[in-house]
């Protein structure tokens, strides 16, 4: 059996390794158009910044220790120009040698990933973009260049690689200016978690620029759609990327409606003998049901071992083409990560939902070193099934935030939370988890107390029939608090109950804790009253969210 793979990276190299392992006999063929097979494509940002110091370190296998351990046939440089699916052959151009051949197969499969967006803008020429080791090494030279000019840098898109190379810029001693077209960076977040984000990019000197478009690149600056002039020795665009389609799509195989590859739960795509993974080929959103591209490692490497197993005649994998979108990334001394959708998804999708809102330590707060996190965990407010979740923090984000995706996978809900078992001792967590927290308050609300968001706050005006209480102490009202809102320290509800007639009401306070046992009291002192989740925390980092919008506007 000759089994041919195109691209050598995440997915194409994993079902090549997965093959071997299951068929020693098959002929397997991995055409690879870059220089480089299996390389660390994650890692690039940090070869930029220095972190990773050695480049070689970026270089995980070549054709001969794949050869040596897999008798695997890769050849680099070589790229696939046409697909011809009746007569099951690839047409291959070697780049090197500047000649063409044929090669036959029974299986292909397709790996050929995603290319970056590249924005129509006068000068985008002098952008760089960052895939593959050849643009690591255009960008660690310019980046030198930079250094030695002004030392100031200009990278286009504030999501997750736009965010890791200005950070990676930043580090190296290079001014950066961010310029996001969305109101905020990180779009995965819902707003409130990704202004700590924000704050944390100002705090290490990452100048931003939200709402705002670059409209022209010069030769050491770009112009943007609020006229201001931005110095710019280096331009990187990091706008999102595209599945690479174009030699499928002229195979006449199906693309869908978000444009990859259209595969069911075997990878197969249209074709006979034809299959396709990673980001070149569309998800199913499990909760949506809608077709979706999700461009992450992690489903890439997954689907190329799945289509293998099928290839060896083992049953597919049930899922196979699903994907929450569970993504991770470190900006500066902040983790923030995501499984799931987020508010402003199923607001579009007009999906009901509840979000609650925690601001936890990372570790018990007796042993040193703990640090705050934000978390958000949104769920459907009848089933309790959960949609998802982010998390925004110095410490222990990821963890919680991995096991919420799992929670999902596993179909459990909101209130199943409250009764993971987690590993616990005081320098790692809490007897009560984050996560069971989370549990405790969507399974408070799952059985029926009110919680209102910070964003529909500003809907009710406070009155005399309809209080904001800010049940926290005299002492954390006067340093700030909700405009409007009326100080009854919780411990003081009892002996005030006269001053807070029937409702409806809203308590909050820092976090949300006082304000749920607030809600419990004067519930069953024949209250009407919501809380506020999150509490002031979540307000406040609601109302940077919005101050940041602007950020950076004429
Ligand atoms: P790729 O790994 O991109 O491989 C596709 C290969 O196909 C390419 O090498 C290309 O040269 C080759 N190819 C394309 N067309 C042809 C052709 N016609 N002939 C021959 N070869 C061809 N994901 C995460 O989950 N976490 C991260 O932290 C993360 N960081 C990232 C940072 C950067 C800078 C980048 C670029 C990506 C990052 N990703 C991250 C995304 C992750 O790398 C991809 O999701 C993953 O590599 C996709 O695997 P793939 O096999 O679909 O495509």
């Amino acid at each position: 059996m000759r089994i041919i793979i195109v691209g050598g990276v995440a997915g194409g190299m994993s079902a090549a390794t997965r093959l071997r392992r299951l068929m020693e006999d098959a002929e397997i063929l991995v055409l690879e158009r870059s220089g480089y097979v299996s390389f660390a494509n994650c890692g690039l940002p940090y070869y930029v910044g220095g972190v990773i110091e050695k480049r070689a370190s970026l270089l995980l296998q070549t054709p001969e220790s794949l050869h040596a351990r897999f008798r695997l046939d890769v050849r680099v440089r070589h790229e696939v120009t046409a697909i011809d699916t009746a007569a099951k052959t690839v047409t291959v151009r070697d780049l090197e040698a500047g000649t063409q051949s044929c090669e036959s197969y029974d299986h292909l499969i397709l790996s050929m990933g995603a290319s970056p967006v590249i924005p129509p803008i006068p000068g985008i020429e002098r952008a760089l973009t960052l895939r593959d080791v050849g643009d690591v090494d255009r960008m660690a030279a310019a980046t030198d260049q930079a250094l030695a000019a002004g030392k100031s840098a200009v990278v286009i898109g504030g999501g997750f690689i736009g965010v890791e190379v200005a950070e990676n810029l930043a580090e190296r001693g290079l001014q950066v200016t961010l310029v996001e077209l969305a109101d905020q960076v990180l779009p995965p977040l819902d707003p409130e978690l990704a202004s700590f984000v924000a704050d944390e990019l100002l705090k290490n000197g990452v100048s931003l620029r939200l709402a705002t478009q670059v409209s022209q690149i010069g030769q050491t600056s770009v112009t943007l759609s609020s006229q201001e002039s931005i110095p710019a020795d280096i331009v990187v665009a990091s706008i999102g990327v595209r599945p690479e389609t174009r030699l499928a799509e002229q195979a006449g195989i199906t693309i869908g409606s978000r444009g990859g590859v259209v595969v069911d739960d075997s990878l197969r795509t249209s074709a006979p003998e034809v299959y396709a993974v990673g980001d070149m080929v569309e998800k199913l959103d499990p909760l949506s049901g809608a077709a979706t591209l999700v461009p992450l490692a992690n489903i890439a490497n997954r689907q190329g071992r799945r289509v293998a197993d099928v290839i060896a005649g083992r049953e597919p994998a049930p899922g196979t083409a699903q994907a929450y979108g569970t993504a991770v990334v470190k900006v500066f001394g902040l983790t923030a990560a995501s499984t799931g959708a987020n508010a402003k998804r199923l607001r579009a999708q007009d999906r009901r939902f509840v979000a609650i809102h925690t601001h936890p330590v990372d570790h018990a707060g007796y042993y040193p070193g703990a640090s705050q996190m934000h978390l958000t965990l949104l769920f459907d407010p009848d089933s309790g099934e959960i949609l998802g979740a982010q998390g925004v923090g110095p410490a222990g984000v990821e963890r919680r935030i991995d096991v919420i995706a799992t929670a999902m996978a596993g179909k459990l809900g909101a209130a199943d939370l409250i009764d993971l078992e987690l590993a616990y001792a005081p320098p790692y967590g809490s007897a009560k988890d984050p996560i069971n927290q989370l549990g405790y308050l969507a399974e408070n609300v799952l059985t029926g107390e009110q919680v209102i968001q910070w964003d529909e706050l500003g809907a009710r005006e406070p009155a005399e029939t309809n209080l904001l209480i800010d049940v926290r102490s005299p002492q954390e009202f006067a340093a700030g608090s909700i405009p409007g809102a009326r100080n009854i320290p919780v411990d003081e509800l009892r002996d005030r109950i006269d001053e807070i007639p029937p409702g409806p009401h809203t308590v909050f306070c820092q976090v949300g804790q006082r304000g749920h046992v607030a809600t419990r009291l004067l519930g069953q002192l024949n209250r009407q009253v919501t809380n506020l989740t999150g509490g002031y925390l979540t307000w406040k980092a609601g109302q940077r969210a919005r101050e940041l919008s602007h950020c950076g506007q004429a």
